[in-house]
């Protein structure tokens, strides 16, 4: 992955403020993959785009991701490390974008569900058949072709389970046994919220640190954040110091 830099980064903060958490997930999706076209990055598996914006928070600001959680139980404040590349490397799937389920005179082809299908299929009046009509491929039974809505419950089941067996990353769901009361508190971490939220600190302090340095010396903003975070850090502390 290639490491963006500050300018570029500042630019897509500012286009991510006007956006709702969904299109700011999509900008930063967009930082992590520059490789892939726009337009093809709301329809990567679901985990594909969760290992990817775990690289980037690894890229960007390190491997280790400090996590705060309340007991659900006994409400303790609860802090932890996780190892943000170690999610890059475990969350991509076994590759490929389509399932296929062969079973009892069955076989189902279903791709693997997208940020755009989850979207989609969330505005409907009924996600889980929405979702099953946009991502079957096909269906047959005995060779006869068999249209998503008559696809018998147990089938279904078995796309699902091959889904999550294909995409794992899809569902990042932490387990935390909490040190005061012992009970286990469940909760989903959303990588693309905690990023963002990240990346909003990190831009305003990159902001006022301009705001310093253009003070201090006259310099313009291009100039400041061509400077490497190092040079930058060390000019600060020489302004601190007058
Ligand atoms: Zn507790």
């Amino acid at each position: 992955m290639a490491i963006t830099g500050a300018a570029e980064l500042l630019a897509t903060w500012e286009a991510g403020l006007a956006e709702a958490p969904t299109g700011r997930a999509l900008l930063l999706h967009r930082t992590a993959r520059p490789d892939v076209d726009a337009t093809t990055l709301p329809v990567l598996p679901v985990g594909e785009r969760e290992a990817d914006l775990f690289a980037l928070r690894r890229a960007l600001f390190g491997e280790r991701m400090q996590v705060r959680l309340a007991c659900l139980v006994c409400g303790e404040d609860m802090e932890f490390d996780l190892d943000a590349g170690e999610f890059a490397r475990s969350l991509g799937g076994p590759g490929g974008s389509v399932v296929r389920v062969q079973q009892d005179g069955w076989d189902v082809e279903f791709r693997l569900p997208g940020v755009a299908d989850l979207t989609a299929a969330a505005r409907s009046a009924d996600p889980r058949a929405a979702l099953l009509a946009r991502c079957l491929v096909s269906a047959a039974r005995d060779g006869a072709v068999v249209a998503a809505a008559e696809l018998p419950v147990p089938v279904q089941r078995r796309i699902a389970e091959a889904v999550e067996a294909a995409d794992p990353g899809a569902d990042v769901t932490l387990n935390i046994a909490c040190p005061e009361c012992g009970a286990a508190t469940r909760a989903e971490l959303d990588i693309a919220s905690y990023l963002w939220t990240e990346l909003d600190a990190w831009a305003r302090d990159l902001l006022l640190d301009v705001h310093l340095l253009a003070t201090s010396y006259g310099w313009s903003e291009p100039e400041i954040l061509a400077l490497s975070p190092l040079r930058r850090r060390y000019y600060l502390e020489l302004c601190a110091d007058v």
